[in-house]
């Protein structure tokens, strides 16, 4: 039994480059339609937002002269190159989706519509949220926090590729750094723990809206988030 009604699942660019680091593994990109599908049979709502870190990130081309509202907006168009890809992959295993965008591209995909994606949540459609919140200066962390507040998600399952939860330090240079189960929103902030950016953490705590943070690399992972399961870590609370 899903241990979630509703869920926005937050996949990080690099989560679909696999080891390649850049642009879409497809090994990687079916598996994890899998891994949806998987959770879409249990009967779970599943709202996907997806980065673009893979293709291009905004502060990255702003580092190198470009103007930064610019290279925001080609870090939300990589977005949509991913949403479009993992959509492919979710009906070729015949998983009903819809892209909707921040920014319109009636062509491409339907614009965002609040009430129209609860709709297709409701219908089982899994609704991929495309093009990050449509403002440079933003992250598709804060995208994800935004639409889980704005849809009445349960949870917020944030699945990371190099590691597979919060730890007080990072584990790929520090070996003693401890992995946490339980942390709350105010311990994020004040400790400056590297879950999400400020602004997604703060919409998150004062909306109290759950976070589990654990590894896409395990294949079967997602399923067991949503299964309750006990896996990464829990971020929740203000206190
Ligand atoms: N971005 C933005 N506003 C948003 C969401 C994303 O400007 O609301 C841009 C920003 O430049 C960011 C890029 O899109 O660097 C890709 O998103 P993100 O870095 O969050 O992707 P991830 O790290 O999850 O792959």
């Amino acid at each position: 039994m899903s241990k979630y009604k509703r869920i926005v699942l937050k996949l990080s660019g690099e989560a679909l480059a696999g080891n390649q680091g850049y642009g879409i593994d497809p090994e990687v990109i079916q598996s994890i339609a899998a891994q949806i599908k998987d959770v879409v049979k249990l009967g779970t709502e599943v709202a996907v937002v997806v980065g673009g870190g893979n293709i291009w990130r905004g502060m990255a081309g702003s580092a190198k002269g470009m103007d930064r509202a610019t290279a925001d907006y080609m870090g939300m168009l990589a977005t949509v190159m991913n949403s479009l890809a993992l959509q492919d992959r979710l009906e070729h295993n015949e998983v009903e989706t819809r892209v909707q965008t921040s920014i319109e591209m009636r062509q491409v995909a339907e614009p965002y519509i609040r009430r129209k994606a609860i709709r297709h949540l409701e219908k089982k459609r899994v609704v991929l949220f495309a093009a990050g919140t449509g403002n440079p200066y933003f992250s598709t962390d804060t995208t994800a926090a935004l639409r889980a507040a704005e849809i009445e998600a349960d949870v917020i399952l944030m699945a990371k590729n190099n590691v597979d939860g919060v730890y007080d330090a990072d584990p790929s240079v520090d070996v003693n750094a401890k992995k946490y189960d339980e942390l709350s929103y105010f311990d994020v902030l004040r400790d400056g723990l590297g879950v999400m950016d400020s602004t997604a953490s703060t919409l998150c705590m004062d909306n109290d809206i759950p976070l589990l943070v654990f590894s896409i690399m395990e294949e079967g992972n997602i399923k067991k988030a949503v299964l309750g399961e006990d896996l990464g870590t829990i971020v929740r609370g203000n206190k």
